[in-house]
């Protein structure tokens, strides 16, 4: 078996996407949430995400409600990456006993709604069954676009200007924090804002929203693995490149304290993934409109190329080539 990226798309040539035939599905596998047709004014999207246990979470490093948080944050983080409206949830856990019987699904559940309130998602349902050793989490949000306004990965044009949502690098630091043992409940200052970027990340749902009711974003994803590969999904769908700014990367601050000797921050930064920010192209014509809307939540990073599948980065007078190297599983 390849990487991920090659059985997804493996999966993708056995489904019907070079068969036309009548269909409601308008996007299926290969963006942040499948597209579905609904009615003549909306369209449905929907995403499905799963943690496992020592692999995307670790019990000794949160409290029970981030992991409830976070299960349902990094689906709604796909919903705001086609600018649409999260509206209901599914929630499925496998559980051992041993855990089950201690107060975790109370907590993890009071964590999810407390998120799930914060944007008006309704749970509509779920499984639960026992696994015999690690928790595994599926979390599955729905919700709603206007008409043919769901913003995909593959609309970015050579020319177009590529923004971020947020500071970058923030869950990264967190996470080799938490690797090397500082934990969230006994850390103040940066340290805790770190550890909180990566135990209980925020999906940036009104930013993706307002880029779809205003049509200013050409394309979107969410930053999942870090942008060095996310932004090669952007490209590799859209068909163009890419060239970033080093200058213009908006890091978290004092990421100096997290990085050992001779490290680069912007590396770090571009590398790290879980920032759970949104990456989006948009018209050279709308910067002014995007700078008046969103302030300083959004920043210019650099600029879509014709270089089909080449990413970039102008750093001090040089062009060096950007290899993905964010997070996989396989
Ligand atoms: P994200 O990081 O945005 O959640 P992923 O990298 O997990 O996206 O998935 C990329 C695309 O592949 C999505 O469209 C997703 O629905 C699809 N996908 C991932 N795993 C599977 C699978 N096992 N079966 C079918 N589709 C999958
Ligand atoms: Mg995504």
């Amino acid at each position: 078996m390849t990487g991920e990226f090659d059985f997804i798309d493996n999966l993708l040539n056995k489904t019907t996407k070079n068969k036309p035939r009548f269909s409601a599905v308008k996007i299926g596998i290969g963006d942040d949430c499948a597209v579905i047709s609904q009615n003549s004014k909306t369209d449905l999207v929907i995403t499905a995400d799963m943690l496992v246990e020592d692999i995307d979470f670790r019990l000794d490093w949160r409290r029970a409600e981030f992991v409830g948080h976070k299960a349902l944050a990094v689906s709604l983080s796909d919903v705001a990456a086609t600018g649409a409206k999260p509206l209901w949830a599914m929630i499925s856990i496998g559980i051992p006993e041993k855990i089950w019987k201690t107060d975790f699904v109370e907590k993890f559940y009071a964590g999810w709604f407390d998120l799930a309130k914060k944007f008006n998602v309704e749970l509509v349902g779920g499984d639960v069954s026992r696994t015999p050793d690690k928790i595994v989490i599926d979390s599955i949000v729905a919700g709603e676009a206007k008409k043919n306004c769901a913003i995909l990965r593959n609309g970015a044009q050579a020319g177009d200007l590529i923004f971020v949502t947020g500071k970058l690098g923030g869950a990264a630091a967190g996470l080799r924090l938490l690797e090397s043992g500082f934990r969230f409940d006994s850390e103040k200052g940066s340290r805790k804002n770190f550890i909180r970027k990566q135990l209980a990340p925020n999906p940036q749902i009104e930013i993706g929203l307002k880029l779809s009711e205003k049509k200013l974003a050409t394309a979107m994803l969410d930053l999942s693995d870090g942008i060095s590969s996310d932004l090669s999904h952007l490209c590799r769908a859209s068909k163009v490149g890419a060239r970033l700014i080093a200058e213009k990367i908006p890091l978290e601050k004092n990421l100096l304290q997290v990085l050992k000797q001779n490290e680069d921050v912007i590396s770090f930064a571009l590398n790290g993934g879980e920032d759970f920010e949104l990456l989006f192209t948009a018209r050279p014509k709308d910067k002014n409109k995007l700078e008046k809307l969103f302030g300083e939540k959004t920043t210019f990073i650099g600029q879509i190329t014709d270089d089909v599948g080449k990413i970039e980065l102008a750093r001090e007078s040089k062009i060096i080539l950007l290899e993905p190297q964010g997070f996989r599983h396989f």
